[in-house]
């Protein structure tokens, strides 16, 4: 569904009430098209975060920009190869980090930089040490500056883009708003190419209409998209988190979000239950294996059943019990993910049966369920 209401107002006071923000600034902002940084955007983005703490609102950045620094430095092509981006993200974060340190530097605030990967936002345990690191530095009135450790991440372990890795860290923060700063002003309603273009005010669900008109913009010099931009709203709404996309263009962008500057903004779902481990479930982009299940059972889970035996048909992959599955419907229809509390080969044994049956098979009494209610989220 898709509604206009330019509702000018109601983001005023999204901005006004939020009690934590992150904000996102893609590499294109930071980065002229010389490879220089755009130390005066900066000095005014820094101007508006001092404004947002002193209102009372936490701030969390997640900066792009360091393959977009190193490549100037090195004079090296990123996109060669894995290793030629890493070597520019490894030098160009350094520069990165010394230029947001000296920005908030003139407004009085402290900088504390986090480098991270996918695999530790993943894993449960590593999570919650990261959303504690984070609680830490805001209590004690620094800001975070957090970006992906693309000197280190490969390919199976990078988000790549750093709209995905905003979502998780605003999970992981309790953040209330997410704003992604770009090069371009919103989610436009056709190609933003097209002179009758118009940016879609208000998104209250990411449908089809949305994903597909997702597919045209791109960025030059970051990585993100629109794509990754729509999967990020995604995960910010079904976890209760509002997320805006405006243009980072002008000078001193958070204020003029404030001022009723054009933007897209993805409302949060309301009546959001979910916390701690259902949350991180929630925004988990990896799981370990696959259950299949039948209508029955996609009826039962969403009248907030456990899923038993009986009602699954099939696996895939050799995961372990305590590991993330997806569990899919007929027509291969996602509904919803948790912690298996079986291994994978447990389950080719029990799957389709009966409770009785399960603890013959096994010779021991069998756990409750296959994924319990309490570690499951529906999707
Ligand atoms: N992490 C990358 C960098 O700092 C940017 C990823 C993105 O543009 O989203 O250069």
């Amino acid at each position: 569904m898709v509604t206009d209401l330019g509702a000018t107002e109601l983001r005023t006071n999204i901005l006004e009430t939020a009690k934590r923000i992150v904000v996102k600034i893609g590499s294109s902002l930071l980065v002229q098209s010389d490879g220089s940084p755009n130390s005066r955007w900066l000095l005014t983005l820094a101007d508006d975060i001092a404004k947002l703490r002193a209102q009372g609102s936490d701030v969390i950045i997640i900066s792009s920009g360091a393959v977009a620094l190193g490549t100037k430095k090195l004079d090296l092509d990123s996109r060669e190869s894995l290793t030629a981006s890493q070597a520019c993200a490894a030098v160009g974060q350094i520069n990165l980090a010394r230029l947001w340190t000296d920005m908030l530097q003139t407004k009085e605030l402290i900088a504390a930089q986090i480098l991270l990967t996918l695999d530790d936002l993943e894993d449960r345990r590593r999570y919650l040490n990261i959303s504690s690191t984070l609680e830490k530095l805001i209590q004690t009135d620094a800001i975070p500056i957090i970006n992906e450790n693309d000197s280190v991440a490969t390919e199976e372990i990078r988000y790549g883009d750093n709209d995905r890795l905003a979502a998780r860290v605003a999970q992981a923060c309790n953040a209330d708003c997410i704003i992604l700063l770009s090069d371009i002003d919103g989610l436009y309603d056709r190609s933003p190419n097209d002179n009758d273009a118009k940016i879609i005010s208000d998104i209250y669900k990411i449908d089809h209409t949305i994903l597909d008109v997702a597919q045209g913009a791109t960025s030059d010099v970051g990585t993100g998209g629109m794509v990754s931009k729509v999967e990020a709203a995604q995960t910010a709404m079904s976890s209760g988190i509002d997320m805006i996309i405006a243009s980072g263009k002008k000078e001193h962008p958070l204020s003029a979000i404030q001022k009723g500057e054009a933007h897209s903004l993805f409302h949060k779902q309301e009546n959001i239950a979910e916390k701690g481990q259902k949350k991180w479930l929630n925004g988990r982009l990896h799981a370990q294996g696959m259950l299949y299940i039948d209508e029955g059972a996609v009826q039962a889970l969403s009248h907030g059943a456990s899923l038993l035996a009986v009602g699954v048909k099939g696996y895939d992959r050799e995961f372990v019990r305590g590991d993330v599955v997806e569990i899919i419907g007929p027509n291969d229809r996602l509904v919803a993910r948790g912690l298996s509390e079986y291994d994978a080969h447990e389950i080719a044994l029990i799957m389709g049966k009966g409770k009785e049956e399960i603890a013959q098979i096994l010779s021991y009494t069998p756990r409750g369920a296959l994924v319990h209610r309490n570690h499951m989220v529906m999707l």
